[in-house]
Formats: structure tokens, C-alpha cells, sequence
């Protein structure tokens, strides 16, 4: 027998990726162009200025797709901006933090590592310290921690990155498109997403902000960047930064292409306020909602991250069965902690289309029928017509 031509939908509501926005699911059936075709830098040409105004980036900084995932946003901005031996000082409070502090000593950087615990903040106050004892090339931060659901204060990381002449390299995976970003306001050097998380269009490309600090660094390096599919310059020329012929660099993922730039365009005409404001009243709502029934914020309101929520468990539930009856019974997709806090949290996506209200009562009904709750559905909705 053959198998199965495609699987049974699954209502995910994982912080990444999240469920597919209906403008980026349409556009992943647009016609086929070539790379090189008018229709294609037409349409990048669009993405660019696009993402400029999501990122709050300056006319001069350069914003680019890259074909890749959220990690290569990561690894290319360290490849482009590090040399071997430059000092990077990597503020790391979860997992994504330890993963920038792997890539940039692959490269060959020094890198000394600050770090939080888990479930806190960086203190600003203590980059300043570390960085004033040591000035680094670079610090890299990631603005929310989806390990964990903390949101880290990284306009005040940006005025110490300034005060040292540091490069500033920010994660923003979970934050640009649903929440507000100042790329230019703040003085961010780099930062990146990926198309799955708050865009809500499949996974596979990196959308990408240089600043025109950044590029003069890499424009004078002494070595070379130590991979070619990397190295901006060739990003540069694809995209037509520079103002010269659109130069070939790699084939791009044409329809992934099509299907970021219009869940890009589906933000930017809903508004990130309206944005941030729809995730935020929906994460009270359910922590609220989750409370009755004996989960417990696993971050104080002040630090907590609007599009990822972490809820510790209550002491009786077995995590891995009640997960694993949630996608059963119920095709719901819910994940739980990482390393320390396997078994212990779950966490909750309210990014992009996963912030919506229905797909969380879909939750809160199954959690009715499998934990006995009785009422879960209507406690939910009445606290969302008072937070709506
Ligand atoms: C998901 C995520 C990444 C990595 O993105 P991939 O698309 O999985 O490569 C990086 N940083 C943060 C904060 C993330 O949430």
C-alpha cells in the first residue's frame, strides 16, 4: 500500500513553527519564476523595504532574506561580524544563548559568555561590567528566550554596546513581526528571525538586518568570511544593495520567497501594536485560564515574553501522557521544557497565527475532557471578553 498522500492536519501551538498564515499558504501556489527573472527582484525589492519598516531599520541599512533557517540568521551575522580572535561577549539565559556561544567559538572568536539563570533576564548592569573589563568586538543577545519565555532588556544591552564601541547582535526570533523592534532607534547592528515563528509562513528562510555600521565592519576585514554561501557581499549583490547589476548568487527558494514576503506584508497591515496587543491578552488569558486548573507562571510578569508562555506543571500531572493524549485524541501539539526543565513547563506559542483565541479554546476544551476540568472552556472566554 502506498502511504498516506498527506498527513492529518494538527493543530500546533509550539513556539515554532507555528500554523501557516492564510496569505502565506496561498502564495506557496504562485506560478514559478527563475531567480534571476523581473517578477522575483520585483518582489524581493518589496520584501526589502518591507522588512526595513518591521525591523525599524534606517534607508541605509540592508535587509535581505536569507535561504536558510533562524540558525543561519544566527550563524552568518557571528561569520560576518567575527574574526578569529575577536572578543565576543554572549549573553546567554537559555538555550539559544549557549547555541550563539558554540557558533561563535567555532569561528574561531574568543568568546566569554555571561549568563542568567533560567527563567531571569540578562542584567544590563552586568553586561556593563563584563564589558567595560573587557571591551568586546561584539555582543550578542537574544531578545526572547523561547526556552524559557523571558524577554530580555535589550534596548538597555544596546546603550552598553554603544558606550564600548561594541557591535550589537541581536536574536529576534521571537519577537520582530509580533512585537515592537527599533533596529535603528535602539543601535542594533544584526539582527534575524525565521519565517515560522511570529511571521507564521513555513519554515526555511531567515529575514535579516544589517546596518550600515555593520557592513563597513565586514567591508574591512582582514580575513576572509570564512564560508562563501555566508559571506553578505554576495547577499549584497543578489539584492542589489550596492546599486550596481543584480548579481547571481545562489538559486533562492522562489515560493518561500513569495510566501514570507506576504505573511510579511500581513503584519505590517494588521500593525505590530495590534499585534503585540492580540498575543499579550491572549497569554493572559490563558495563564489565567491554566491557573484554575493548578498551572503556575513559570516567569514574573515584568520579565515574561508576550509570545512564548512557560507554565510550570502542577505536581500530579504526568507531562509526557497528557501531551502525548492531547495530540492523540485531540491532534494538538503542545512542547514541553528543555533540558533543566524537561517534565517540568510547557511552553506555549502566541506567535503570529498561533494567537489566536478559537486554536486555545480548542486546547482548553481538551484539557476539560482529559483533566476532568469542568467549566475550563467558559472560565476561558469569560477572561478573554474581559481582556479583549
Ligand atoms: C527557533 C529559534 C531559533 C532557531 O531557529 P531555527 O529556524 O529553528 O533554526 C533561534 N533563536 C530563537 C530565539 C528561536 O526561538
Amino acid at each position: 500500500m502506498n502511504p498516506p498522500p498527506s498527513p492529518q492536519p494538527i493543530l500546533l501551538l509550539t513556539p515554532g513553527p507555528t500554523m501557516l498564515h492564510p496569505r502565506a499558504a496561498a502564495a506557496l501556489s504562485w506560478p514559478m519564476v527563475g531567480h534571476m527573472d523581473p517578477e522575483m527582484f520585483a518582489f524581493n525589492d518589496r520584501v526589502a523595504r518591507d522588512l526595513r519598516t518591521l525591523y525599524g531599520a534606517a534607508d541605509e541599512d540592508f535587509t535581505a532574506l536569507l535561504s536558510g533557517t533562524g540558525s543561519l540568521g544566527m550563524e552568518s551575522g557571528l561569520a560576518n561580524l567575527l574574526e578569529p580572535g575577536d572578543r565576543a561577549l554572549v549573553l546567554s539565559n537559555g538555550v539559544f544563548g549557549e547555541r550563539m556561544g558554540e557558533m561563535a567559538a567555532r569561528l574561531g572568536a574568543e568568546v566569554s559568555v555571561l549568563r542568567a539563570p533560567l527563567g531571569e533576564p540578562i542584567d544590563p548592569e552586568a553586561v556593563r561590567r563584563a564589558a567595560r573589563a573587557q571591551p568586546p568586538k561584539l555582543i550578542a543577545v537574544v531578545h526572547g528566550e523561547t526556552s524559557t519565555g523571558v524577554l530580555n532588556p535589550v534596548p538597555e544591552i544596546a546603550a552598553v554596546a554603544r558606550e564600548v564601541g561594541a557591535l550589537l547582535s541581536v536574536d529576534a526570533v521571537t519577537t520582530v513581526g509580533m512585537l515592537p523592534f527599533k533596529f535603528a532607534e535602539w543601535g542594533v547592528d544584526y539582527a534575524y528571525t525565521g519565517s515560522q515563528k511570529c511571521l507564521s509562513a513555513p519554515p526555511g528562510l531567515a529575514p535579516v538586518a544589517y546596518s550600515a555600521r555593520a557592513l563597513q565592519v565586514v567591508a574591512a576585514r582582514r580575513t576572509p568570511v570564512s564560508t562563501w554561501y555566508s559571506d553578505v557581499s554576495g547577499m549584497q549583490g543578489y539584492w542589489c544593495a550596492d546599486g550596481g547589476a543584480r548579481r547571481y548568487h545562489h538559486t533562492v527558494p522562489v515560493q518561500l520567497h513569495w510566501a514570507t514576503g506576504e505573511a510579511i506584508r500581513a503584519a505590517l497591515e494588521e500593525g505590530i501594536a495590534a499585534r503585540a496587543a492580540r498575543a499579550k491578552a491572549l497569554e493572559d488569558a490563558v495563564l489565567a485560564a491554566l491557573g484554575t486548573v493548578g498551572f503556575r507562571a513559570f516567569v514574573p510578569a515584568r520579565w515574561r515574553l508576550p509570545t512564548v508562555l512557560a507554565v510550570t506543571l502542577p505536581e500530579a500531572l504526568d507531562d509526557a501522557r497528557l501531551r502525548a493524549a492531547l495530540r492523540e485524541r485531540f491532534r494538538i501539539a503542545v512542547t514541553g521544557g528543555l533540558g533543566e526543565t524537561a517534565g517540568r513547563i510547557w511552553r506555549l506559542g502566541l506567535m503570529g497565527e498561533n494567537a489566536r483565541p478559537e486554536y486555545y479554546a480548542r486546547l482548553m476544551h481538551a484539557l476539560e475532557v482529559l483533566l476532568g476540568a469542568r467549566g475550563l472552556v467558559a472560565r476561558f472566554e469569560a477572561l478573554l471578553s474581559v481582556a479583549g
